[in-house]
């Protein structure tokens, strides 16, 4: 077994949180490899985090170039858009070392193993509607697939549903309990070494068009077509949040209680990045309403660290660099086998 850093290459799809993942490995004395899609390597290149790029016309060819890169020592590092490009059933069967449990991920992607997980875990979820009919309160209505919050929207009651579907005819779609309140993602590190989970950071998303609507005096939302002024979530940004010092207490128990129960339904359950999507009500009740199993994209802000990971680490530490950490912990200890599948 090869036991030092640099006879290892981390990889990633170029994509979503990449250049912070790349950046990282390369701090902790890591090889890095970016495989990216005709057009995109431009940014992997400006940036220096790649020291090796490969450019594909499908991110599919990762799987037909695997050989190769077991070969060369390579570990890869998911993150969203890898999960939503390679897909989960390829994901179980990729032969090259992979950062993360696999199996984690059907708890993460089937809102109602999520749902389960999540309530064992004793978190407050916002209320599922199963039927138009129940609604008794404004509701959240979700496409089912990677729309990234495109086209989702808010009802008032049953008849408001019924009005609104009919632009969605044929699509899978969950009513959820819209929970009024700020909007807090918490993301954590579960060290399968030391056994810790760590509050690495939060953030609030910059969604489009729901953070423009405000920007207008009501009498001119009144004033534009109902298709414009329906709001939606599509994700353009990420923005840097402190918490209420408070509430830490709570957000990290939180963090314990969801690797808690994932060991029990998931092999060796959820460890390396995660994030709880939380939305936090004037009473200061903290309701899920998502857990992303993988480094989210709200860490990026931080690739100089966060306020959190500083005070932990003195030094910089962003996400990217704590997944780079672990594995090379893990080489120094010969304890591979335990952060990778
Ligand atoms: P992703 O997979 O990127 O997290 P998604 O498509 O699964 O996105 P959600 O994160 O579930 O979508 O929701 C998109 C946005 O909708 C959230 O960021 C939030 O603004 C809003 N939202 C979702 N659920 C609720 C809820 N129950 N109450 C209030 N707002 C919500």
């Amino acid at each position: 077994m090869v036991t030092h850093s640099s006879k290892w290459t981390i990889a990633t799809l170029g994509s979503h949180s990449a250049l912070q993942i790349l950046k990282g490995a390369q701090d902790e004395g890591f090889k890095t490899l970016a495989i990216c899609k005709k057009g995109t390597e431009k940014v992997y290149k400006q940036f220096g985090v790649a020291d090796k790029i490969i450019t594909v016309s499908d991110y599919m060819d990762l799987l037909k170039i695997q050989d190769k890169l077991i070969k060369d020592n390579v570990i890869i590092i998911p993150h969203a858009s890898f999960i939503a490009y390679i897909g989960p059933a390829n994901i179980e069967k990729l032969k090259i070392p992979y950062f993360g449990t696999k199996s984690i991920l059907e708890h993460e992607s089937d809102r109602n193993k999520e749902k389960k997980w999540l309530e064992a875990a004793g978190l407050k979820l916002p209320l599922i509607f199963s039927k138009p009919s129940d609604i008794d309160r404004p509701v959240i209505v979700k496409f089912h697939g990677a729309g990234g919050g495109r086209g989702y929207f808010l009802a008032k009651n049953t008849a408001d549903f019924e009005k609104k579907i009919k632009n969605h005819e044929g699509k899978e779609y969950t009513i959820q309990e819209y929970i009024l309140g700020v909007h807090m993602y918490a993301h954590y590190f579960h060290s399968p070494l030391t056994g810790e989970t760590e509050i690495m950071g939060f953030d609030k998303r910059y969604e489009s068009n729901v953070d423009s609507i405000g920007r207008i005096s009501a009498r001119d939302q009144m004033a534009l077509p109902e298709e414009q002024i329906d709001p939606s979530y599509l994700i353009v940004g990420n923005i840097p949040v402190v918490v209420r010092e408070s509430y830490l207490p709570r957000f990290l128990e939180m963090g314990e209680n969801v690797v808690k129960i994932s060991k029990k339904i998931a092999g060796r359950g959820l460890y390396g990045p995660f994030c709880l999507e939380c939305v936090i009500t004037p009473e200061g009740v903290i309701y899920v309403f998502e857990i992303s199993a993988r480094i989210v994209a709200g860490t990026n802000p931080y690739i100089h660290g966060s306020p959190y990971s500083w005070l932990r680490y003195d030094e910089p530490m962003s996400t990217g660099r704590r997944i780079a950490r672990e594995i090379k912990n893990a080489l120094k200890d010969d304890k591979l086998k335990e952060v990778l599948e």
